[in-house]
């Protein structure tokens, strides 16, 4: 009997374009939380939903921004794992590899990974509340203590600086979502990592691979929303799981590189 990692090997080889989406499990091994794990010490008392929202940055910016400040500093100190590494591994294996990732973490850029699309923006990028001007992340300095820290000023109107990620409640930018939606259409194999799928629309986008034929391939400890629709469940940690499936695949190739990109932009 086939196992569900020869499947998944099987399934890469046959593979031109793979798409990675990914969400906050994929980081939690590098030491970021996600947001379902219980927030810790000095933001114990609050959910995700308290921080994220335009309401509550109104409500109390100088919580929300050091709530940011903090996540940014524990995204800054992290180090990719292994899981990040066999990713990169895998864009050499296959046609071409494209990651959307829900996390604003940085660490699919870092790791040098070459088409990544962050559906909900980045820790590292700020703009103003009311206007939208993109600012300096230098203009940003990170407090060295965790706790409430008054967002700087926008240089061309004063209107409190944000981070540049996307709230509950607001529209995904649009440009990245249209290349994500297309990109989930045309790929022939969909690698689902560390996401519940509760968060939409992002987790439309397995579902999308789905109809339009690819094979979806889920890895994750836990049965999520989308586990129903995954062709193959690999369950297991990010770190573990995708360097022993891309290992797998590299033995069955015989390690063979791909020569370049086959014919595809
Ligand atoms: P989620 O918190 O809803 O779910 C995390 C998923 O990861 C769960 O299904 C869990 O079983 C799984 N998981 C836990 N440990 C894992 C591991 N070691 N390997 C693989 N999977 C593991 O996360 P979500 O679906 O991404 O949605 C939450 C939202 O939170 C997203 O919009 C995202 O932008 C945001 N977020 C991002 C970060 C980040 O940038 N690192 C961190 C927290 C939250």
């Amino acid at each position: 009997m086939t196992s569900p990692q020869e499947a998944a090997v099987a399934a890469l080889r046959g593979a031109d374009h793979v798409v990675v989406t990914t969400g906050a499990g994929m980081s939690r091994e590098s030491g970021i939380p996600t947001f379902r794990d219980t927030l810790t010490g000095f933001w114990a008392n609050y959910s995700a939903a308290d921080y994220a929202t335009e309401a509550a940055f109104r409500r109390d910016p100088a919580r929300v921004f050091g709530w940011y400040a903090w996540r940014r500093r524990l995204a800054l100190a992290a180090v990719p794992h292994a899981g990040y590494h066999a990713l990169l591994a895998l864009e050499g294996l296959v046609g071409r590899l494209d990651v959307v990732t829900q996390n604003v973490d940085g660490l699919h850029r870092r790791v040098g990974s070459q088409r990544v699309i962050e559906l909900h923006g980045s820790l590292d990028r700020f703009s103003c509340l009311d206007a939208r001007h993109p600012a300096d992340a230098a203009q940003v300095p990170m407090p060295e203590v965790d706790g409430p820290y008054a967002p700087p000023p926008c240089r061309v109107c004063g209107s409190p600086l944000r981070p540049d990620v996307v709230w509950f409640g607001e529209m995904l930018p649009e440009r990245a979502t249209a290349d994500a939606w297309d990109l989930a259409a045309a790929c022939d194999v969909m690698l689902v990592v560390g996401t519940s799928g509760l968060v939409h629309p992002a987790a439309q986008l397995p579902h999308i691979a789905r109809d339009a034929g690819a094979t979806v391939i889920e890895i994750n400890p836990d049965e999520t929303e989308l586990t129903p629709i995954a062709h193959v469940v690999l369950p297991g940690r990010a770190a573990e799981v995708l360097p022993s499936l891309v290992d797998s695949l590299q033995r069955a190739t015989g390690n063979g590189q791909r020569g370049g990109e086959e014919g595809r932009g």
